[in-house]
C-alpha cells in the first residue's frame, strides 16, 4: 500500500501557513512515487527550499493511466451525464474561489509572481476558464446528416479516453485550468504533469477536485521530470491524445514521441517572439502602458510577450522617452509586497538563461538602454531591460528570451514593419497601435500570428481560441475550438431499407 504523507511548509509565508499532502494524485489518493524519491520546490525569491513533492516515474504514469482507463469505463466518460460533469466543474470553480488567497500565495511562493497579480489575474482567469468549460459539458453534440431516404447517418463527438497533459511553470494554475477544464468537460480522464519547478498549485487543485467529488481516477497528477514522467506520457501506448505547453524544443520531442509510439493526437502551445507595432498616429500614452505590460507582465515569462517593439520614425524618440520612464518605474521586489509588479524569475536556470541572452546582446553590438543587471543580492531578480540598436540577425531579436528584456526597433512604413514583424520562426501573437481603424485591420490581417490585438495587449478570454502559427504551435486551445482537441468524431450509418446493388 502506498503511504499517504504530509509535508509542512518550513517557512510561514503569509498569515495562515499552508500544509497539505504533496504526493502524486493517482486514483483519488495522494501517494508516494514508486521509487520513494522527492523533488525540492525552491522559492525563487530567496533560493530556499519551500517543501518537496513526490518524484513520479514511468511506472507511476502506468498506474495513473490504469486509474484513468478504469474511471473512463465505469464512472466517467459516456457513463456520466454531461450536466453532472458540468456541476462538478462548477463546484471545483467555487472551491477555487473560496481558496483564492491560498492558491495565489502558492503561485507567488513557487513561481515568484506578485501575490496581488496572481490573485486578481491568474486565479480569477483560471476560475473563469473552469466555469466556461463547465457550461460546455452538456452541450457536446453531433448532428444528423442527410444522405438518402433509406439511410440514417449521424455523428457523435465522443471523448477520447485517457488524455496526457504537460504544462510549464510560467502560469502554473492557469495552464492547469486551460488543460483540465476542456478535457474533463468533454468526458475524458486526465494524466497531467506540472513543471518540476511549480507543482504546488496543481497538487492543491487535486485536493479541491477530491473535495468537489470527482470520482477517483478522473484526474491524475504525476509530478516529476520531463525526461521521465513527461516522456512516459508522450510515448504512452494507451494515451491517445497529448496536450503540451512549453518550449518549442520540447514540443518537437513530444511530437516525435507521439509519432514513434501510437501516433497520438497532439496539440502544442509553444514559444513566441511577438511583434508589438506602434504607428505615428497611436495614442502614445496608451501605447506606452500596454507595451510595458506586453513585455514585462509576469517578468517577461509569457509565451505571448510583446518582446519586439516596433515604433514608427515620427514618434520613436517620444515613445522611447516615455517607455523608458514607465519601465524604470516598475516596482521589482518581494512578491508578497502589495505594490510589487515584478518578482524574481522562476529559477536559477531561467535567471542564467536570461543573463546569457543579455550578455549575447551586448556582445553582438546592441546597446543596453536601461537595465541589464541583476536586481538585489538574493533570489533570481533581473532589472527590466531595454535594448536598442539591434540588428535582425541578433539572438536577442530572433530567439525567445522569456525574461524582462525588450528590443525597441524603428520602422519606416507599414510595408517595412509587416516584413520585419513576420521575419520570425514564431507566430503566436502581435499587436498594432493606431487610431486608423483601416490600418489596424489591414495590418492585423497581414501578420502571421494566432492572436492580434489592436490598441491593447495580452488579454485572453476563455471563449476565444488561442494558439500559434508557424513554430508557435499546433491547434487552438480555449473557446469552442478546444472541444475538438478532446473529442473523436464518429459517423454512424444505419440502413433503413437500402438494398444491395
Ligand atoms: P520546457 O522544458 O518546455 O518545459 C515544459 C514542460 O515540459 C515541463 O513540464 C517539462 O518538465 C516538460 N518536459 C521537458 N522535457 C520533456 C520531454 N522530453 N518530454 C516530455 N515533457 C518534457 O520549458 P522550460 O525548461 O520550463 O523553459 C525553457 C524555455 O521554454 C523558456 O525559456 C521559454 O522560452 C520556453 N517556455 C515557453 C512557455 C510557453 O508558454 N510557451 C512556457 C514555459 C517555457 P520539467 O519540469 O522537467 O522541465
Ligand atoms: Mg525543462
Amino acid at each position: 500500500m502506498p503511504t499517504i504523507f504530509n509535508h509542512v511548509f518550513n517557512t510561514p509565508v503569509y498569515e495562515g501557513e499552508v500544509s497539505f499532502s504533496t504526493g502524486l494524485f493517482i486514483n483519488g489518493e495522494f501517494v508516494d512515487g514508486s521509487d520513494g524519491t522527492t523533488i525540492d520546490v525552491v522559492n525563487p525569491t530567496n533560493g530556499k527550499v519551500i517543501t518537496s513533492v513526490s518524484e513520479g516515474t514511468p511506472k507511476d504514469v502506468d498506474l495513473a493511466v490504469e486509474a484513468g482507463e478504469k474511471a473512463f469505463e465505469t464512472t466517467w466518460g459516456l457513463n456520466y451525464p454531461g450536466n453532472k460533469r458540468g456541476l462538478l466543474l462548477n463546484k471545483l470553480a467555487s472551491l477555487m474561489e473560496e481558496h483564492t488567497d491560498e492558491l495565489a500565495a502558492l503561485e507567488a511562493l513557487g513561481n515568484g509572481k506578485a501575490f496581488n497579480i496572481a490573485r486578481s489575474r491568474d486565479v480569477a482567469s483560471a476560475i473563469s476558464c473552469v466555469r466556461y468549460f463547465a457550461g460546455w459539458a452538456d452541450k457536446i453534440s453531433g448532428r444528423a446528416i442527410e444522405t438518402i431516404e433509406e439511410r440514417f447517418t449521424y455523428t457523435r463527438h465522443e471523448p477520447i479516453g485517457v488524455v496526457g497533459q504537460i504544462i510549464p511553470w510560467n502560469f502554473p494554475l492557469l495552464m492547469f485550468a486551460w488543460k483540465i477544464a476542456p478535457a474533463l468537460a468533454t468526458g475524458n480522464t486526465v494524466v497531467l504533469k506540472p513543471s518540476e519547478f511549480t507543482p504546488l498549485t496543481a497538487i492543491r487543485m487535486c485536493h479541491l477536485a477530491k473535495e468537489a467529488g470527482f470520482p477517483p481516477g478522473v484526474l491524475n497528477v504525476v509530478t516529476g521530470y520531463g525526461n521521465t514522467v513527461g516522456s512516459a506520457i508522450s510515448s504512452h501506448m494507451r494515451i491517445h491524445k497529448v496536450a503540451f505547453t512549453g518550449s518549442t524544443i520540447v514540443g518537437r520531442k513530444i511530437m516525435e514521441a507521439a509519432a514513434k509510439s501510437n501516433l497520438k493526437n497532439v496539440t502544442l502551445e509553444l514559444g513566441g517572439k511577438s511583434p508589438n507595432i506602434i504607428f505615428n498616429d497611436a495614442n502614445l500614452e496608451e501605447a506606452v502602458s500596454w507595451s510595458m505590460l506586453g513585455i514585462f507582465y509576469n517578468h517577461g515569462q509569457s509565451c505571448l510577450a510583446g518582446s519586439r517593439i516596433f515604433v514608427q520614425e515620427g514618434i520613436y524618440d517620444e515613445f522611447l522617452k516615455r517607455f523608458t520612464e514607465k519601465s524604470r518605474s516598475i516596482k521589482v521586489g518581494d512578491p508578497f509586497a502589495p505594490d510589487t509588479f515584478q518578482g524574481p524569475q522562476v529559477s536559477k536556470i531561467q535567471y542564467d538563461r536570461i543573463m546569457g541572452y543579455i550578455h549575447s546582446g551586448k556582445k553582438e553590438g546592441a546597446k543596453i538602454h536601461i537595465g541589464g543587471e541583476r536586481h538585489g543580492s538574493e533570489g533570481y531578480f533581473i532589472q527590466p531591460t531595454i535594448f536598442l540598436d539591434t540588428k535582425p540577425d541578433m539572438r536577442i531579436v530572433k530567439e525567445e528570451i522569456f525574461g524582462p528584456v525588450s528590443v525597441v526597433i524603428k520602422f519606416k512604413d507599414e510595408e517595412d514593419v509587416v516584413r520585419q514583424a513576420n521575419d520570425t520562426l514564431y507566430g503566436l501573437a502581435a499587436a498594432v497601435f493606431t487610431k486608423d481603424v483601416n490600418r489596424a485591420i489591414t495590418t492585423a490581417h497581414k501578420i502571421k500570428a494566432g492572436t492580434l490585438w489592436a490598441n491593447f495587449y495580452g488579454v485572453t478570454s476563455p471563449n476565444v481560441p488561442f494558439g500559434g502559427f508557424k513554430q508557435s504551435g499546433i491547434g487552438r486551445e480555449m473557446g469552442e475550438y478546444a472541444l475538438n482537441n478532446y473529442t473523436e468524431v464518429k459517423a454512424i450509418h444505419v440502413n433503413l431499407g437500402m438494398k444491395m446493388m
